[in-house]
């Protein structure tokens, strides 16, 4: 019965040899895992954009203030993209704060939002 053929995983020429062979060699083996960990800093750097410019959307929203009450249309408008946050936080009376690093907002009734900066329990 003939080998089954297999084909390298970065140039994907087909290999020779051995069967467990995955690459032509090492510069092929070096590439691909190269490549993969580029891919896998590309994502985690767009998350990052996303969660960035949420943030700086809050936090000119909120300007000077402690809170400020806006709408999810307005924040929508900005470019916000409520898919993306770091964290939640529930306070005592069970609102539950979404947050982009130090920045959050509580989501209320008809599309209101409540801007806020780091909020913590009161003792
Ligand atoms: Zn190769």
């Amino acid at each position: 019965m003939e080998a089954e053929k297999t084909y390298c995983l970065y140039c994907h020429k087909l290999l020779k040899g051995r069967s467990d062979k995955r690459y032509c060699n090492d510069e092929c083996r070096n590439a691909f895992f190269n490549e993969k960990k580029k891919e896998e800093h590309s994502v985690m750097r767009d998350v990052e954009l996303r969660l960035k410019k949420n943030r700086r959307i809050l936090r000119d929203v909120l300007g000077e203030y402690h809170t400020k009450t806006t709408t999810e249309k307005l924040l929508l408008q900005k470019g916000f993209d409520f898919k993306y946050h770091t964290h939640h936080f529930t306070t005592r009376n069970a609102d539950e704060y979404v947050f982009c690093f130090d920045y959050g907002y509580l989501a209320k009734e008809h599309g209101k939002i409540i801007v806020v900066k780091e909020i913590k329990n009161e003792e």
